[in-house]
């Protein structure tokens, strides 16, 4: 991944204004970089941000999966991902799904701010990374009978 990097933002409700607080304490580091988020989170990051967000659906309705789906293609290169312990979702498979291909992937994902922190304090966000992936292949070339 290159020094820019593309981070996808996501937050459940009761955790959104922990995820604006946090970047908005961040918006200078955040700045540098390209912006996704799903639909609600993205809109009060952009207002409070006052920075470009590409925005998705909302999360319960596709904005999850659409961001999966970046990731598998190779186009989101961090995860922060605020979901919220102590309330069952009525996306509750997207947001697991999300978090599965955010491992297939193997991309940095902070699920709280600590791990945000970390992540943000770390050389390697404005810097270049070699993704190393399982290999996959003999998956795909599996026989079916
Ligand atoms: P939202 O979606 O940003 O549109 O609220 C977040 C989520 O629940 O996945």
């Amino acid at each position: 991944m290159k020094a820019q990097k593309r981070i996808a933002l996501v937050a459940h409700d009761h955790r959104k204004s922990d995820l604006i607080d946090w970047a908005y304490f961040n918006r200078t580091a955040l700045a540098q970089h390209e912006l996704y988020a799903t639909g609600t989170t993205g809109k009060m990051l952009e207002e409070k941000l006052d920075h470009p967000v590409t925005k998705l659906l909302s999360g319960p309705l596709g904005g999850d999966q659409q961001i999966g789906a970046l990731i598998a293609e190779g186009k989101i290169d961090v995860l922060i991902f605020f979901w919220d312990p102590m309330e069952a979702q009525p996306h509750d498979p997207d947001v697991k799904a999300l978090l599965r291909l955010a491992v297939t992937w193997n991309i940095p994902t902070a699920c709280d701010r600590a791990t945000a922190d970390f992540i943000f304090t770390s050389p390697l966000i404005v810097d270049e990374y070699a993704i190393q992936l399982e290999d996959y292949s003999q998956y795909i070339r599996r026989k079916i009978k």
